[in-house]
């Protein structure tokens, strides 16, 4: 292997169908070619899980890639892929996590894991450096992720942990994997291990990870923690964690939503407050976490934890422990079911932690519930008894719990997120159910960022705000090389997104955390790579990698029949302006989308379908997707 650290060069593959668990080589040209994480991740989806398998079935495989720069000690370097294909969305399925198993699984000699197959009875996946077992897990099946973690630290000291929940248990659309309280969320990645009754992985390494220049990587770690440690941003981001600037999207940019999407501004909370300030407005965290946090549980090697671990003590909900919500979960259990109420809006982040739901789909699904129920299309006999009324944090809770265990008909409505519970439902509730091919958007109300409007539409695994990460340059105006951006105007955002996009599967690729990356830019990945592998690859190098693993995405969603049909938005988005704040009037009607997509596609050398051309993949050294997907000649 042309790499001199930073890889073992072995895939560590369990088959949970005939108990086989091998050990295989890394193909030679992944690293130069992929680098790690997501990279090796999509790669290795798309040649191993062919179009059109049931996602839920034993031909769907789990495959987790801890990123490059997991376990080195370089800043931030902590994420880890899971890569499925996603049973929400029926296509490219993708979820990242600050996940100490990542860093566990490197370190007892793996570079990536395949899970594969559907066992019979519920297993508990033991990796021990090169002792790797399955367990029977039955007295883990119906627990809690916090109730299983518990169990499995008394049972397996010193281990890391994933576990899904009851939710993933029950194949909810939306469920999760937790790994130590940070969790791989989004696009239905615990149904896919509860399909496999896998309830959880524990992973114990005691191996150094090799690294090709020890010195010089030592020597640029502190150079990047003093980068880090005066940026003006991470006083903040240690603050207040992610929710820093909630006051801003809502106060300055009116892209805060709110009811279901209704409104872009929480005027509520506001109007609560009234002149008093951000400290009164009770789901800020300027507001709650000087009142609650009592430490910081970060992802591993952070050195600029955004962590709020807090505690709270209420008469509502009892005492509970959770890493506090961060800015997208202060929308979908605040802003968007205008809840303004904290200790609400935290015990329902620890109630979806527990129970294995994802936070942003969760919420927006019971938004989606609580409008259909105020305009009189879900009764009250529908909503087993609920008063779901926006606002009703109890209500709140109970739809929650009963969207875990698929409980009456309110939990069967909503188990597997907006898009399935609007077409159970009907009665032109579609049109105002949020999602992008099946996933539900974060706090971002695109009809005022036009450009994170196009990004939601392409983005390969439905409505996400990291795949591009280009909010914070769309909604500043500027970021990096990027200058003079008008969040307003639909133009001038195809190459903007696609560069966004590629440069961001490099940070996936590395692992490295999307809240430094106004610290890292580019230019700081290629000392950094070549510090860890030996292999010297350039800043023009490492945007191919990136456009890479983005073409090869696009190309596993191709295979499964998306195109441009699918590159949309929802109704509201589209047609129903921001009624008011300060981006009253916006909204992206589709003629406008068309013409950010033909941008898009020209931007990336695809076709006016968005199929990529046989062209452009030969030119990413992907002569095989060529012949499989490429469009033209
Ligand atoms: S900044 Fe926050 S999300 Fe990023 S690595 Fe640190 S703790 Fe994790």
């Amino acid at each position: 292997m042309e790499a001199k650290g930073g890889y073992w060069g072995k895939i560590l593959r369990v088959n949970l169908t005939t108990g086989e668990i091998k050990v295989e080589p890394l193909p030679e040209e992944f690293p130069r070619k992929y680098l790690g994480g997501v990279g090796f991740g999509t790669r290795l989806l798309y040649d191993e899980v062919p179009a059109k398998v049931d996602p839920l079935g034993p031909e769907n495989k789990m495959i987790i890639t801890p990123g490059l720069f997991v376990g080195t000690g370089i800043g931030t370097g902590s994420k880890t892929a899971f890569n499925f294909k996603s049973p929400l969305t029926g296509g490219y399925g993708r979820s990242m996590a600050g996940a100490k198993m990542g860093e566990e699984l490197k370190k007892a000699g793996y570079d990536i894991l395949i899970i594969e197959g559907k066992s019979e009875e519920p297993v508990l996946l033991v990796i021990e450096d090169d002792n790797v077992k399955l367990v029977p897990a039955n007295e883990y099946w119906g627990l809690t992720t916090g109730e299983a973690r518990k169990k499995a630290k008394e049972e397996y000291p010193g281990f890391a942990t994933a576990f899904i929940g009851p939710a993933g248990e029950n194949l909810s659309l939306i469920s999760i994997i937790d790994t130590d309280e940070r969790q791989a969320a989004r696009g239905g990645p615990g149904a896919v291990l509860g399909s496999k009754k896998l309830k959880g992985i524990v992973v114990k390494g005691t191996k150094k990870i090799p690294i090709a220049e020890p010195e010089k990587l030592r020597e640029l770690i502190k150079k990047w923690a003093l980068v880090f440690k005066d940026h003006p941003a991470t006083k903040a981001d240690m603050e207040y964690g992610s929710g820093e600037f909630l006051d801003w999207m809502n106060r300055e940019r009116g892209t805060f939503p709110t009811r279901n999407w209704q409104m872009g501004f929480f005027k509520k909370a506001y109007e609560k407050a009234k002149e008093e300030g951000r400290e009164h407005i009770y789901i800020d965290p300027y507001y709650w976490a000087p009142k609650y946090r009592v430490g910081r549980r970060p992802c591993p090697l952070c050195n600029k934890p955004c962590s709020q671990y807090v505690k709270v003590e209420s008469e509502k909900w009892g005492t509970f422990m959770v890493d506090g919500p961060e800015y997208e979960t202060l929308y979908s259990f605040g802003g968007v079911l205008e809840i303004d109420d904290f200790e609400t809006v935290a015990y329902l982040n620890y109630l979806a932690d527990e129970l294995g739901l994802d936070t942003i789909s969760a919420g927006v699904t019971i938004a989606w519930a609580m409008e259909a129920y105020e305009r009189g299309l879900l009764t009250k006999e529908e909503a087993d008894g609920l008063e779901l009324t926006f606002g009703n944090g109890e209500a709140a809770v109970e739809a929650l719990k009963k969207m875990a265990y698929r409980e009456g008909n309110l939990g069967k409505l909503l188990a597997d997120g907006v898009k399935r519970a609007s077409e159970r439902l009907g009665r032109g509730s579609e049109k105002f159910a949020l999602h992008v091919k099946g996933m539900e958007p974060p706090a971002y109300d695109v009809r005022g960022i036009k450009g994170m409007a196009l990004a939601f539409a392409v983005n390969v695994r439905g409505a996400d705000h990291l795949t591009s990460g280009a909010y914070g340059t769309e909604l500043v105006g500027k970021w990096w090389k990027f200058e003079g951006v008008d969040r307003t105007k639909g133009e001038n955002k195809g190459f903007e997104i696609a560069f966004h996009e590629n440069l961001m599967a490099i940070y996936d690729a590395t692992g490295t955390c999307k809240f430094s990356r106004h610290m890292y830019f580019l230019e700081g990945f290629p000392e950094l790579v070549e510090a860890v592998t030996g292999m010297n690859i350039g800043e023009a190098e490492l945007m191919v990698i990136g456009e890479r693993i983005m073409n090869i995405a696009r190309a596993f969603n191709v295979r499964e029949g998306f195109g441009r049909k699918d590159d949309t938005l929802p109704y509201r988005i589209m047609w129903e302006p921001i009624p008011e704040g300060p981006s009253k009037g916006l909204h992206v009607p589709p003629w406008e989308l068309d013409r950010m997509l033909d941008e898009y596609y020209q931007a990336r050398g695809w076709s006016r379908d968005g199929i990529p051309t046989k062209a452009k993949l030969m030119a990413l050294d992907l002569p095989d997707i060529a012949d499989d997907i490429g469009a033209g000649i």
